[in-house]
């Protein structure tokens, strides 16, 4: 009797589960774990912010509840506990009499420091951990250069992979019906939000998108956003736009948690080309994954760099004030600049906020209001629903002008970019009603006379720093 634990981290699918597939293929028996790490639901990051927000973690439990339906109608369950996996699953392994535990490997330090300190507790009782591959389009193996010589730069990354490296087919979901578990364990609870010390609910909200967790809302938006409403077809029109569910994919969440697999996605992308005709929308989306990966890589490359002040460029930014009062006006939505304050109020209600939206917020508090970008940085990390490491501190490091690739390194005028991207002011509108009764004209930029009179008219705070240059 083979039997082993499939430990479930940030591959939250049943669909293209390499170490599932392979659990399944080499044990009678198996026994799908997802263990709660205290350190991470109740641990703060360095500027104090819970690490794992509430829309995360309400994300994550709508996953696992997913999850585990999806693995009771293959007669299997999903088994929760609470506590370090590098001690929870050798007692599990102890009292299972497993041989191996299956899982996919992740890259960045705080999960590498566990599946390496569980690797050697399992070595001391005898058992093995086999590693798989389930987060990016690319497999280490297949790039034409080995990780150490990844370039920098993402043009030349495209350019050295696309052409050579095809995107390897992903693997189904398993059909047929597993064998039961022929010995008693408890199944575990997955907690609620109130039972995990969340204070504040993640999703009674009625404004924005809401990213429902899991698999099969991962795959339902993966079929609305290709098959069934074609959008894919204009995404590189609509990309940059601001208010609605359809401008982008919004399959950032499913594949941050795993709930998706890139691999299905980029196939499913190439599917709907040989059926519709391909574009450069249909392209651009299968570029953006791209830019997943190179983030990735770029993580795998520079190690912790990513995560430090002076970024993967290893140079002092600009600026880096650390000044929390200041910080905590862009945070709160604050800063008396509408079209910043609109984006905020969205982060904050929702969990989310467009790829615009995202550049602009983080450039203003970097180049503006000259802030320490890992203060920014740390926020997204508790507050994105699709929170990434290596996507959200590459994208800050770029902003924040300290990443390998110099490219985004440019100031963003915020009037301007208002101007552009929400002419009729109607996202700034939706987010703060309180401005609905003003010109659109007037909110783009509150340091004209004409504007700022109007918004103080409505007793609209008043700008948090002074910029000349508007
Ligand atoms: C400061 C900053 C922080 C960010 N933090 C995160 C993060 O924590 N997690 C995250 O998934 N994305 C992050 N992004 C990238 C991007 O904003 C989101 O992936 C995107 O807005 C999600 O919406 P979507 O799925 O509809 O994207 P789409 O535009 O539909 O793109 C499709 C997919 O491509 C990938 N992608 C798109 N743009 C980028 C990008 N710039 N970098 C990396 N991958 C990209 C995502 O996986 C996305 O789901 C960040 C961007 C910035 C500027």
């Amino acid at each position: 009797m083979k039997r082993s634990i499939v430990w479930f981290r940030n591959d939250l699918r049943v669909h293209d589960n390499e170490a599932l597939v392979d659990a399944i293929k080499h044990s009678d028996e198996i026994v799908p774990v997802y263990i709660l790490d205290p350190r991470i639901i109740y641990g703060k990051t360095s500027f104090g912010f819970r690490k794992r927000g509430r829309f995360r973690a309400q994300f994550l439990i709508e996953a696992l509840t997913d999850l585990r339906s999806r693995l009771q109608a293959l007669n299997s369950n999903l088994y929760i506990r609470i506590g370090h996996p590098e001690d929870v699953i050798p007692q599990l392994a102890r009292a299972c009499r497993t041989h191996y535990v299956y899982c996919n490997r992740e890259r960045t330090q705080e999960e590498v420091d566990v599946q390496d300190a569980l690797e050697q507790k399992l070595w001391s009782i005898g058992q093995e951990m086999r590693y798989y591959r389930g987060k990016m389009l690319y497999y280490t193996a297949d790039l034409p250069f080995p990780i150490t010589h990844c370039p920098d730069q993402f043009t030349q990354f495209r350019k050295e992979v696309e052409k050579i490296v095809k995107v390897r087919l992903p693997h189904d979901a398993p059909i047929c019906k597993l064998d039961s578990l022929s010995i008693e364990l408890e199944e575990g609870d997955i907690p609620s939000l109130e039972e995990l010390d969340y204070k504040s609910s993640a999703s009674d909200y009625t404004q924005g998108h809401r990213f429902v967790g899991g698999e099969t809302a991962g795959l339902a938006e993966l079929n609305y956003y290709v098959w069934d409403s074609h959008l894919i077809k204009k995404y590189k029109e609509t990309r940059n736009g601001l208010l609605g569910r359809d401008y982008s994919s919004k399959f950032s969440a499913y594949l941050s948690l795993g709930c998706l697999s890139p691999k299905l996605v980029y196939n499913e992308i190439s599917k709907y080309e040989n059926e519709h005709g391909s574009n450069d929308s249909t392209y651009w989306l299968k570029f953006e994954l791209m830019w997943r990966d190179f983030f990735r890589f770029m993580g795998k490359k520079h190690g912790n760099s990513i995560f430090r002040l002076t970024g993967t460029r290893n140079i002092m930014p600009d600026f880096a004030n650390d000044n929390m009062t200041l910080f905590e006006k862009w945070k709160d939505a604050r800063t008396g600049i509408p079209f910043i304050d609109s984006n905020m109020r969205e982060l904050n209600t929702t969990g989310f906020m467009s790829n615009r939206g995202r550049q602009l917020v983080a450039s203003f508090l970097v180049k503006d209001m000259k802030l320490n970008w890992l203060m920014g940085a740390e926020y997204f990390e508790s507050m994105l629903v699709d929170y990434d490491p290596c996507s959200n501190y590459g994208n800050w490091n770029y902003v924040a002008g300290v990443g390998a690739d110099t490219r985004e390194d440019r100031y963003f005028m915020i009037p301007s970019q208002a101007r552009r991207y929400d002419p009729q002011a109607e996202y700034i509108k939706y987010w703060l009603p309180e401005l609905e009764t003003i010109a659109p004209e007037l909110l783009f930029n509150p340091f004209e006379q004409e504007a700022s009179l109007a918004l103080q008219q409505v007793d609209y705070t008043q700008p948090c720093v002074h910029i000349k240059n508007w």
